[in-house]
């Protein structure tokens, strides 16, 4: 009968990691022709390290000490690349107060009476702080698939960090899968165009670039009107995306509130898996019709 092909999918992909919130969803699963996936965690690891730090107008240890300082109250993981590199060195004796987040832009505070902050290179231009150096040292990183930051304070361009964030082994195994599914994948990130390119590039996705948390929900809007979307992320920023999909798919080391939002998560944070979803939801379908 239908409850009971729908429960015994239920609870095979529960079995598996493939957590479902009932049968709509697996039928909505079922009809998914478009995959969007966040990078930040989802793709890749979630886990930057820092690659280089270079120096503009301070000494590689005011670079990270700023940084740190700014980042002190942030959960970003751009954010805890830096602490955890600062602490290693030592360097944690700066402090900011007022300090808030940027979202998809960075984080601001105030150091020794002076306004300080850590940002994408969009933002460093909005303020005006770049110069040609800055701009191609930047540019250069960005082509290697880095993110970077660039640090500002005491009323000057302090210098800028790159961190790599290494895509999931699995990751470009899953985007051949999918399209085996005839299942179309395309990646959505904050990240700089160049770094987005570079990791798409290696993992064989589209991907649409430098999109504030709100674009994200617009993307997957547009996509919507195209096709049954299925949107895989783990970020607290993607709540809203999550919800804006036909399905949405928590990676399971995301935050709860990703958790709450999805109709769906995946525990054993797997990109294969999403495939394995849609298949699983197809067969179900198959033995209802
Ligand atoms: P993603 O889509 O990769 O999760 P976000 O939307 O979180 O990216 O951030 C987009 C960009 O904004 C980052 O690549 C970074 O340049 C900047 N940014 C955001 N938060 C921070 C932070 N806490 N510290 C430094 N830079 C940040
Ligand atoms: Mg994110």
């Amino acid at each position: 009968s239908v409850p009971a092909s729908i429960a015994s999918a239920l609870s095979s992909g529960s079995r598996r990691g493939l957590l479902m919130k009932g049968g709509a969803v697996i039928e909505a699963a079922a009809a998914t022709t478009h995959v969007a996936f966040d990078k930040t965690g989802t793709l890749t690891h979630g886990r930057p390290r820092i690659t280089d730090v270079v120096s503009v107008s301070g000494s590689e240890t005011e670079v990270l000490a700023l940084a740190a300082a700014v980042e002190a109250g942030s959960s970003h993981p751009l954010a805890e690349a830096i602490l955890s590199r600062a602490e290693a060195a030592g360097i944690t004796s700066l402090a900011a107060s007022a300090a808030k987040a940027l979202p998809g832009r960075g984080v601001e505070g105030v150091i020794e009476g002076e306004p300080a902050w850590v940002g994408s290179p969009r933002f460093a231009e909005e303020r005006g702080v770049f110069d040609d150096g800055a701009r191609q040292r930047a540019a250069s990183l960005e082509k290697e698939g880095k993110t970077v930051v660039a640090v500002f304070g005491l009323s000057k361009l302090v210098g800028l960090i790159a961190l790599r964030d290494e895509p999931r082994e699995d990751a470009a195994r899953a985007v051949k899968q999918l399209k085996a599914l005839g299942v179309s994948s395309v990646m959505l990130t904050g990240d700089n165009g160049r770094t987005a390119a570079a990791i798409s590039d290696g993992l064989g996705i589209d991907y649409r670039a430098e999109l504030m948390p709100e674009d994200k929900v617009a993307a997957i809007r547009e996509m919507t009107s195209r096709g049954h979307v299925m949107m895989v992320g783990d970020g607290i920023n993607d709540a809203p995306a999550l919800a804006s999909a036909h399905v949405g798919v928590a990676m399971g080391s995301g935050t709860d509130v990703a958790l709450e939002t999805a109709d769906a998560a995946i525990l054993r944070n797997r990109v294969t898996d999403v495939a394995s979803k849609i298949r699983l939801s197809r067969a179900t379908m198959a033995n209802i019709r």
